[in-house]
Formats: structure tokens, sequence, C-alpha cells
């Protein structure tokens, strides 16, 4: 009886974990839906202004891409 108790409990606190990870893993979905754009620049702006809509590496200098804000 006291095994079957405890298979129920363990069974029960996965379920919980499940639930919680699923509700959680949505809720960053939708922080990234209404996360703001962001677009990429080079911190040294070899472009001067030019923009990337991807992370990556600038094609002047080479260096990384920095975040930067959309101007609006
Ligand atoms: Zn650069």
């Amino acid at each position: 009886m006291k095994k079957s108790f405890l298979a129920f409990a363990i069974l029960l606190s996965a379920c919980v974990t499940c639930i919680q990870g699923c509700s959680s893993a949505s809720n960053e979905k939708k922080q990234e839906q209404t996360e703001e754009k962001a677009v990429y620049q080079c911190p040294m702006d070899c472009e001067k202004g030019k923009t990337h809509d991807k992370a990556g590496q600038c094609p002047v200098c080479g260096m990384d891409l920095e975040k930067a804000p959309v101007k609006s």
C-alpha cells in the first residue's frame, strides 16, 4: 500500500513539474512575441548606420555585431 502511494506521489509531482514547465515555456514564447524588435550594428559603425536583422560579424571589420535599438 505504501509503495503504491509513493509511486502515485512521484507520478503526481512529475505531472506538476511537466505542467509548470509547459506553462513557463509558453510564457517565454509570449514574452518573445511582445519583445521589441532589435537590429544588430557593428560597434565600430563601419557601415555608417547600416543595421542587420540577424546577429553575426561585421562584414567590414569582422567584429561581433551589437544589438541596437530600432529607430522609429
Ligand atoms: Zn565593423
